[in-house]
């Protein structure tokens, strides 16, 4: 950098420090958002038990914090709010409750965190809703269920018992928004229970030849050795004997996601037309050459972003051996792939091996790649040091 433009940068930081760091200075989020863009957080429920609501709104406060999601189904499906549906976290705690008491008065917005495929209290309770693996050579090739709490996707009284939450939360609470978490599939071994069986039928889809697609992919068998890619050319290439099969099975799977999505969305806009509808999406799909890939494992479609107010692609860059520059690349493919429809909110990684520069670089690169915000994973990850990266990172981009 020059003399002259780290003049001009150290000029830009304090101009933006006086105005961020104020007296007093209490802006309503809304403005916030325009004049600086959108900082956000995810946060734990166990976090706001642990910290205490007002230690962590005024911590958020101090780093220009201006949007909290805070997280009120996991995946072990206890509520984080006065749940009538669902078993609670802490009968003692409403971590909703406070964490808006605290937020509000400081402009900063609380959206309800949901995760969607993975709810072991609720498959505790409805052993029928499980998600079912396709089989491996230990289980004979054939389906099995999985019980740590993982739901089949399709799931129609999961997704009204999700819509249920849903609407509790947004009656009893003043929340900024729902926002949706694992809103896919988790792998391309899934889904293979009796709904599933019945559905495949239903739609002339040989549920065999899928199944044996992927066997090819993962197992050695009568096929010979396993191909890594073959699934993901056989959905491609109508040469492969399972093309049509393996097709229209992904796309039923990516189709069965978009109306879960549209479901949530109508109770959500039906019962507050200005809550915020998010979710926060594999990165893969954002990308040309990770599309099919993406399609076949999450069944995750960034052309279905247009349902949502906006997105957060989980541009987790340590975790993928990339650098942070590599959040601006998917930052471009998220805006490019939703054709620009939602706005877009970089999920960056805070926690495991980052560094306060790389959360600085990753920042950066967001913004400069035309994203309208950034969302950090976690709340409790960021250090001081790691904090202070990031403002003087916003300092030196005028915002
Ligand atoms: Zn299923």
């Amino acid at each position: 950098m020059t003399g002259v433009l780290r003049r001009v940068s150290i000029v830009l930081m304090a101009a933006f420090l006086l105005v961020a760091l104020g007296p007093g200075m209490t802006v309503p989020a809304a403005a916030g958002h325009q004049e600086y863009g959108v900082r956000g957080v995810w946060l734990w429920g166990s976090t706001v038990r642990e910290s205490g609501a007002e230690a962590i709104a005024k911590d958020l406060e101090a780093n220009h914090v201006n949007v909290v999601f805070l997280l009120v189904r996991g995946t072990a499906g206890t509520a984080g709010y006065k749940s009538g549906l669902a078993p609670l976290a802490d009968p003692n705690r409403d971590a909703l409750a406070e964490m808006i008491a605290a937020c509000h008065p400081r402009g900063i917005e609380v959206h309800a965190w949901f995760v969607f495929n993975q709810d072991k209290a609720y498959t505790d309770a409805h052993p029928e809703e499980r998600l079912w693996h396709r089989g491996k050579p230990d289980t004979g090739h054939k389906p099995y269920e999985i019980t740590d709490g993982r739901v089949c996707p399709d799931s129609q009284a999961h997704l009204e018992y999700t819509n249920a939450m849903i609407r509790e939360v947004l009656e009893n609470y003043d929340v900024d928004g729902i926002h949706l978490d694992y809103i896919r599939y988790g792998h391309v071994v899934f889904c293979f229970c009796p709904h599933h069986y019945e559905k495949a039928e239903s739609l002339s889809i040989d549920i065999e030849r899928v199944r044996e697609a992927i066997g090819k992919t993962f197992y050695d068998g009568p096929w010979g050795k396993a191909d890594p890619q073959y699934i993901f050319n056989a959905y491609e290439d109508e040469a492969y004997p399972e093309h049509r099969d393996v097709k229209a099975w992904m796309d039923m799977r990516a189709d069965e996601v978009r109306d879960a999505v549209e479901s949530m969305r109508s109770v959500v806009k039906q019962l507050k037309p200005n809550a915020a509808f998010s979710a926060s999406l594999m990165p893969e799909g954002a990308l040309a050459d990770s599309r099919t890939y993406a399609l076949c494992h999450y069944a995750q479609r960034y052309c279905d972003a247009e349902l949502y107010d906006f997105i957060c692609p989980m541009a987790y860059h340590a975790d993928y051996g990339k650098t942070p520059a590599w959040v601006g690349t998917v930052t471009q493919g998220a805006i490019a792939e939703s054709n620009g429809k939602p706005r877009v909110y970089a999920g960056i990684q805070a926690y495991g091996k980052v560094t306060p520069q790389d959360l600085a670089d990753a920042v950066k690169a967001a913004r400069a790649a035309g994203a309208d915000g950034f969302v950090l994973f976690r709340y409790g990850e960021v250090s001081t040091e790691e904090w202070s990266a990031i403002n003087e990172a916003l300092g030196e981009i005028g915002r």
